[in-house]
This record gives structure tokens, sequence and C-alpha cells, in this order.
């Protein structure tokens, strides 16, 4: 079996008994991002000297029998929004097209210190924003298993870059269902940690209240393994949690004995596509036939999720990129044009006997603010920024910020309540398989009510994880979604660990 097909786990058994060599890895992915990511464009970019010096850095200590990290000589591809000292971080925009942080961001760091090779930076939806991968600045990313398909986002390149065998392991972000989404379309394993348990620090925020960082991998093992290096309390990310973080892997193949899974009895409603609700049928039943107990649940403010989510994100994200001036960061507008085009501005105002409205005109500075914002974001962005300062403003936002406050309230007392009958809640991550390319990038309502399944898990800050669970009869991958209460990760892990343990979904290639 050539090493690209390997589990990391597998893959880390072999470096580390001496069958092969970090280099011997490291080339093997990067002979296969070269011929396969043409196609794909999940990588943004590739950085093939910095993973082979990592590598050789690794082999050396090996055979030195110096300690090495507990992910030495695995790739790991990183969402292009962490940042990492003196590389290039663009968050998928323009605006940040030249942005090359003066530090590492803690997950980054410990990435290094664990002597994971970082392989290079994968594509997104631009800031985060959207689910396609389409709102990427640069160029859309496709889905492995039919390139015509969007592969999910925002960690869309993070997902098809695993699902391609183009890296083991991935890092991505998760605000509304940005690492479960993708992960569920491109029939990989993602898992969205609860908010506070992975830093933040040096991420590039979007909606501050939401995002959490969390893996992507083939299997929940993987993401277990990956998981390990990334938690835990970091006293630079004031919202992260002060508690330990348990050993996910050891525990992985604890099977859970007596376990309480609740179907969201709203989950399946109209607009749920019928492959995709067989197929979560079905994976309840191998839990029922390891043991568990199924039953049915209510969430019943689950139907103001996407409303609540698409105020709240948007607000925090008004204020979040206001820092993008061309000033303090990012791309600036040419000053000289914008300093010709005021002065022309003037000239012809004073000519036709305007010179009270020439006096009024915008400085050079407050144009340079705006024009290097208009350049350097892209349509989804600026849409966001408007609702969200709209949501804020005075007058309004009583009833839209403050009012999405209580619901958010609400939601997370749903889930409150469902945890005291149910140890976890199972249900589909996506309505349906991956769209098209293009099929919904000209509606955003259409866009936004794709994130149905998986805001709430991020209003109520609970953990998620999407595991692959069957396939559509074109052939896309189904991903089944389960949650657990705050903290309780490792119940998820367990929980995706013995459904893999008995099927095979998660052992799929899409066709070469
Ligand atoms: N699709 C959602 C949005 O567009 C979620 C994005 C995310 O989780 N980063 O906001």
């Amino acid at each position: 079996m050539s090493l690209i097909q390997l589990s990391a786990g597998e893959l880390l058994d072999r470096l580390n008994s001496g069958q092969t060599t970090a280099v011997d890895v490291a080339t093997a992915f990067l002979t296969r991002i070269e011929a396969k990511d043409f196609q794909i464009q999940a990588f943004l970019r590739v950085d093939r000297e910095g993973a082979l010096a990592a590598a050789e850095s690794v082999d050396r200590r090996r055979r030195q029998n110096q300690p090495v990290g507990p992910l030495a000589g695995l790739p790991v591809a990183v969402k292009d929004l962490l940042c990492a000292r003196g590389e290039l971080t663009t968050c998928g925009s323009k605006i940040l097209a030249n942005f090359r942080p003066p530090y590492d961001s803690t997950v980054v760091e410990k990435l290094r210190a664990a002597d994971a090779i970082l392989i290079g930076r994968t594509n997104m939806d631009e800031f985060a924003m959207g689910g396609s991968n389409e709102n990427s600045a640069y160029f859309p990313t496709r889905n492995p298993w039919n390139l015509d398909c969007i592969p999910g986002g925002s960690s869309g390149g993070a997902a098809a870059c695993v699902a391609a065998g183009m890296a083991p392991l991935s890092i991505g972000s998760d605000t509304g269902g940005s690492i479960r989404q993708p992960a569920a379309l491109c029939g990989v394993t993602g898992l969205k940690p609860t908010y506070g348990r992975v830093s933040r620090y040096g991420l590039v925020a979007f909606a501050s209240s939401l995002d959490q960082v969390g893996p992507l991998a083939r299997t929940a093992q993987d993401v277990a393994l990956l998981l390990d290096v990334i938690a835990g309390h970091d006293p630079r990310d004031a919202t992260s949690i002060p508690a330990p973080s348990p050993p996910y892997l050891r525990s992985i193949e604890q099977p859970l004995s007596g376990l309480r899974i609740g179907l969201v009895r709203e989950h399946f409603g109209p607009g749920l596509d019928s492959e995709v609700e067989s197929a979560v049928r079905e994976a309840c039943r191998v839990y029922e036939s390891l043991g568990a107990k199924i039953s049915e649940i209510s969430l019943p403010h689950g139907k103001y999720a996407v409303a609540t989510y698409y105020i709240i994100a948007p607000c925090e994200a008004s204020s979040n990129l206001a820092r993008y001036d061309g000033v303090h960061y990012g791309h600036r507008s040419d000053e000289s044009a914008i300093h010709e085009a005021l002065e022309r501005d003037r000239r012809q105002l004073v000519a036709a006997g305007q010179s009270e409205k020439a006096e009024q005109l915008d400085n050079v500075l407050v144009r340079m603010y705006r024009r290097s914002r208009a350049e350097g974001f892209g349509p989804e962005v600026k849409r966001r920024i408007m609702l969200g300062a709209y949501a804020l403003s005075a007058g309004y936002y009583d009833a839209f910020y403050l009012k999405a406050l209580k619901v958010r309230r609400l939601i997370r007392q749903d889930f409150d309540r469902a945890f005291e009958q149910v140890d976890l809640i199972a249900g589909p991550v996506t309505a349906t398989p991956a769209f098209k390319l293009g099929e919904k990038s000209g509606d955003p309502l259409a866009m936004y009510l794709v994130d149905l399944y998986t805001v709430s898990a991020n209003l109520a800050g609970l953990p998620g994880i999407s595991l692959p669970c069957g396939f559509s009869a074109e052939g896309l991958p189904i991903g089944l979604q389960l949650q657990a209460p705050p903290l309780q990760e490792e119940r998820l892990l367990r929980a995706a660990h013995m459904f893999q343990s008995v099927t095979d979904w998660h052992g799929r290639r899409p066709r070469e």
C-alpha cells in the first residue's frame, strides 16, 4: 500500500519503527499534491522546501535517538487563517494578500512543537464566510468525489486535501459548520471542539463568540491524535477553557456501553434529502446493533438557529473586520490615484461654482479607507459587514442583536434539557450531498440555509463531529453528525470510533 493511503496512525507506526522516514512520507504527499492538486485546488500554497527541511530534522533526531514530538514526520495542512510567523496568511481574502504575521498562532506553535510537517495552507471561503469555497478570493476548490461539485466550506480545502490523499491530517475552523459540513461533503471525519477547547490565539477572527479551531482526518482515531496536540488551555486566549484536556486517543478504543442517542424530531422535516435521511437512520441502526438506545427528542428553538446565527455572526464580523482599513493591516488602495481623483473632483466643483460642496469632500484619508475596503473585500464579506452594522445600529440593536442573543440562550437551554435524557444527539450534517459549483452562488439565502443542522452547536458552544455514513446514488459522500454536551469530545470520539470499527464508509476513496 502506498504511503498516501495509510492513516496518520499507521504512518506514525512506520515512522517510529524505522520502516519509513519523514522525508519519504513528505515526498509521497508532495508528489501526490503535484499530481492531483491542479484539479482539486485545495492548497493556496505548498511549502515543499519547509516541509522537506522539517522532515529531515525529524529523521536526524530519530536516527540519533533524540526525543521527537507526537506527530513527528506527519504532514499537516493548515487552513489559511491561522497565523504562522513570517508566512503568508491570507484568510482567503485579497485584503490580506500580503499579510505575513509577526508571530505564530498557538495551534501552529503546538504543531511545530509536536514535530508535525506543515505541508501547506489550504483554501477557504474569504474570512471563513461561506459553505462552498466559492467565496475564496483566489479560486474555488473542487470536491474530489466529483470535480463539478463544491467541497463544502469554509474549510473546503482542508477537507478536500484529506479526501484526495494530499495530506493525512488538516486543521480547519468552524464558526457555523465549517469543519463538519466540508467533512461530510468530502467523506472525511471532522470535529468541532467545545467553544474554548482549542486556543484561538492567532486565528483570524470572524465571529469571536462562535469561532473554534479543530482537526480533520480520515478516521476518528486520527482526529483524536491531532486533537491531543492542539487542545488545552492557553492563557493568551481569554476565552480558552482553563480545564485540562483528557488524552483523547488513549481512550478511543473503549466502547461506550448503555449509550443513549437522541434523534431530533425537527431534523427530519421537509427539505431533508431522502438519501441523506436513510443513511442517517441506517447509521442509528448500526448504533442500536452496538447496544445503543435510540429515542426521539425535541429542540424546539432549533428552527430559529439559522436566523439567529445570521444576526450574531455578521454583527461580530462587522466589528472584527473594522481593523482592515489599509493602514494597520492589509491591502491599501493607490494613494496617488486617490489624491488625483480628489483634486479632480474639487476642481470640477469649484469650476461649477459649488465651492461649498468642494469643501465638504472627504479627505484623502477617508477616501483611502473606503477604497481600500471596497477593493480588498469580496461581495459576501461586504454583505455580512453591512448586515452586521445594520443590526447593531441605534434603533435596530434591540430588535435584532439583543433579540438574537436571547434566542441563542433558548437554543442552549434546549440542548441542556435534551442532554438530561440522552448522551449524544445524532442527525444529518447537511440536508443534501454536495451540490454543483455555481448552483447556489447567486442566492445568498439558499447558501445560508445549508447551515441548518450545524449552526446550533456553535450558538450553544457544543462539540460536534461529522463522520462518513454512506453515499448517494451518484457516489457523493453523506455525513452523520454527533453532538455532545460541552467538553465531551472524548465521548464523541469514542462513539465515532465504535461506528468506524464496524463500518467502512470512512475507508472509501474517490475514483482516480
Ligand atoms: N457557512 C457558515 C457561514 O457562512 C459557516 C461558516 C463557518 O463555520 N466559518 O457563516
